[in-house]
């Protein structure tokens, strides 16, 4: 699903290149989950905006679900994101001035899907059913991120890219959340790749990866 080979990646700042990736290798069979961990700063949210194809690699190669990201157009990636990606962030980025059931078919709309009944058996799974004209102020912070994890999956993507999804939550409501987020990822059967920066989420994944000083440390698998 997912193959990054050989990855380096630096920042330039005003003190200089700042090397972030420094050849990383990982790749996520189709279905699979697999934890991002490491301290702030390592570069996760750097592996994680290569690999959507939303940033490039100085060098290396990324393949995502068999297309070459680092030859494919910025139009080709869009698209590849639209129709194979679902990406939840700490923040929810929902769309403010939608409500709760255009927020969660916004996706599948931009992938060309038509997910009427789908988009009503998941907004009750997401504890939503009743709050579909609401809009997304009038939402709790883990119904807000609820909705964004319904979006993000309502598309079908084959891959979930997940950046500390439960960070912005408190400890109750990111339990409930990552529950769901993983019985929706289970269901769904597309793969995950999560960044935590807490050892005890990761280890409801299948493998667990760790960036250190820009390589990934070998891995502990369940
Ligand atoms: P993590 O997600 O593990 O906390 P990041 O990937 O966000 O780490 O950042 C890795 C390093 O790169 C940090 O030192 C961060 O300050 C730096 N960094 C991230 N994005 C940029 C950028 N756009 N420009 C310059 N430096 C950046
Ligand atoms: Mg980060």
């Amino acid at each position: 699903m997912l193959e990054m080979r050989d990855i380096r990646k630096a920042y330039a700042t005003p003190q200089g290149p700042l090397p972030v990736l420094d050849g990383v290798d990982l790749s996520l069979a189709a279905g699979a989950s697999l934890a991002l961990m490491g301290e702030s700063g390592s570069g996760k949210s750097t592996l994680l905006h290569l690999a959507a194809g939303l940033d490039t690699a100085d060098s290396g190669e990324i393949t995502l679900d068999g297309q070459r990201l680092s030859t494919a157009s910025e139009p080709a990636r869009a698209a590849l994101r639209r129709t194979r990606l679902g990406l939840v962030f700490q923040q929810f980025h929902l769309v403010p001035s939608l409500s709760v059931a255009d927020n969660l078919t916004l996706q599948a709309r931009l992938a060309g899907r038509e997910t009427p009944d789908w988009s009503q058996e998941l907004l009750t799974r997401l504890g939503l059913a009743e709050m579909a004209d609401r809009y997304p102020e009038q939402l709790s912070g883990g119904q807000q991120q609820r909705l964004a994890i319904g979006r993000a999956l309502a598309g079908r993507p084959a891959l979930l890219l997940a950046d500390e999804p439960t960070g912005n939550l408190d400890e109750a409501s990111a339990e409930t959340v990552l529950t769901l987020l993983l019985e929706l990822v289970r269901d769904s059967g597309c793969a995950l790749l999560m960044v935590t920066h807490s050892a005890r989420v990761a280890s409801r994944l299948e493998r667990r990866l760790t960036l250190s000083h820009g390589r990934l440390l070998a891995e502990e698998a369940r």
